[in-house]
Formats: C-alpha cells, sequence, structure tokens
C-alpha cells in the first residue's frame, strides 16, 4: 500500500503504521525517526533540526524535502509505504505530489486519525519511547508499561520521555498542528485521496485503513 497517516501528535499513526507494515510488506517511514537519528548522530542535518524539534516547532521544508526525495527513491520503497509524520505543511504536500509524479507513483489513500484534543495530552504525557534509536519502540505508562526499570522490552534499552513531550512543547506542537497540517484535510479531500478516521483503537483504524484502500480500488 502506498498511504499518508495525517494527525495530531499522538493520534497513533506511529503504531498504526508498524501494525500496517505486518499486513504486507509496506515500510514505514516516519520523518520524526529519521530526525531524532540523525539528531543523536550528531549529523549535519542533526544540528540543524533539534532546536526546532525540542521546542515543538516544525524543521524547515527544504530540509525534509531532501530527506524524503531520497527516502522514496530506496529500493524497499518499491513495495509500499507509510508514510508517518509527512507531509506536515502545504508546501511539502505540493512537493511531494510533483516527486510522486516524477517517480510515477500513485497514492492509495490519505488517512486522518481524528482523535479527541483531550485523548491527545493524555496520550502524549504518559508516552516513552525507547532511546535505541535502531529500535525506538513505543510505550505508554498506563496502557502499554515497559519492562521493569522503565527498559525497553524488545531492545532492553532505556526508555525515556522525548524533550518534546513536555506539557509546553506538546501545547506547541499541537498549536503547529492545527495551523499548518490540518489544512492538509482539505487540501486531500479535494484530490478525491481523504478518509477520515474516529476509530479509537488502533486495530480499529487499521480495519477502516484496510477497508478504505479496497473501495478505492
Ligand atoms: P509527533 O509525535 O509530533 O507526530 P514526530 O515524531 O512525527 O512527532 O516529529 C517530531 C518532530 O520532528 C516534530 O515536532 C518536528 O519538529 C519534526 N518533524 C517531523 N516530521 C516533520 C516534517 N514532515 N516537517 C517538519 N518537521 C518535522
Ligand atoms: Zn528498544
Amino acid at each position: 500500500m502506498r498511504i499518508i497517516l495525517l494527525g495530531a501528535p499522538g493520534a497513533g499513526k506511529g503504531t498504526v503504521a508498524k501494525l500496517l507494515t505486518a499486513l504486507d510488506g509496506s515500510v514505514q517511514i516516519s520523518t520524526g525517526d529519521i530526525l531524532r537519528g540523525a539528531v543523536k548522530a550528531g549529523t549535519p542535518l542533526g544540528k540543524e533540526a533539534k532546536g526546532h524539534m525540542d521546542s515543538g516547532g516544525l524543521v524547515p521544508d527544504s530540509l525534509i524535502m531532501g530527506i524524503m526525495e531520497q527516502r522514496l527513491q530506496e529500493k524497499d520503497c518499491q513495495g509500499g509505504f507509510l508514510l508517518d509524520g509527512f507531509p506536515r505543511t502545504i508546501p511539502q504536500a505540493d512537493e511531494l505530489g510533483k516527486l510522486l509524479t516524477k517517480l510515477n507513483i500513485k497514492l492509495d489513500l490519505v488517512a486522518n486519525i481524528d482523535v479527541p484534543r483531550d485523548v491527545i495530552l493524555d496520550r502524549l504525557t504518559t508516552r516513552r519511547t525507547c532511546s535505541n534509536t535502531s529500535c525506538q519502540e513505543i510505550y505508554n505508562i498506563k496502557s502499554n508499561p515497559p519492562a521493569p526499570g522503565d527498559k525497553c522490552k524488545k531492545c532492553g534499552s532505556p526508555t525515556i520521555q522525548r524533550a518534546d513531550e513536555t506539557v509546553e512543547a506538546i501545547s506547541k506542537r499541537l498549536d503547529v498542528y492545527n495551523e499548518k497540517t490540518a489544512p492538509l484535510i482539505g487540501y486531500y479531500d479535494k484530490l478525491g485521496k481523504l478518509l477520515t478516521i474516529k476509530e479509537a483503537s488502533s486495530d480499529g483504524v487499521v480495519n477502516a485503513i484496510k477497508a478504505g484502500i479496497a473501495a478505492k480500488k
């Protein structure tokens, strides 16, 4: 499948993407994970991205497009991809459209995962992420806690609260989402690609996406 996952921070895009990759071998492409990896590795890209990310703001479009232009041409994308956290702005969506035309790729669907703000706030403040950059498993201290000692169940590394998961940074990210990313809902609706999903569970969202793709074929 070739889909975009749209939704506010904490809507569950990453979790849903991981479930979907298990279905048909499509790869998850998370710009947030790529950027966090670059920050950790201390690359020039990471150095430029870090300040924007820690404050809850967006990384400049030009940086993101450079990353995605390369990433979408890697071999593993031929079996399909799930874009998680990209595009995030109208200019990114415009550029992505041009890129996909150039690469002769057609999107199946844009899934808009619509979750109420209070649910999102609760989820984000209780979220923990594996600190191992090649793992990045996500936990929730209430619903899916890490192993004793706050260790990752998959790789044993410590789990951490991200710098952008303080209350201030979270409100900033939600404001940025409403201002810069939410307009993509109308954008993709006009293109006939949009499916809005209001399921509470990740499995419910996955099933709605499967049904949505089948209906568009
Ligand atoms: P979220 O949980 O907010 O969806 P992500 O892991 O997707 O978080 O992204 C973390 C941060 O990385 C964002 O707050 C932003 O600073 C940066 N980022 C990720 N993807 C993009 C993008 N497509 N455009 C600009 N900035 C991005
Ligand atoms: Zn781990």
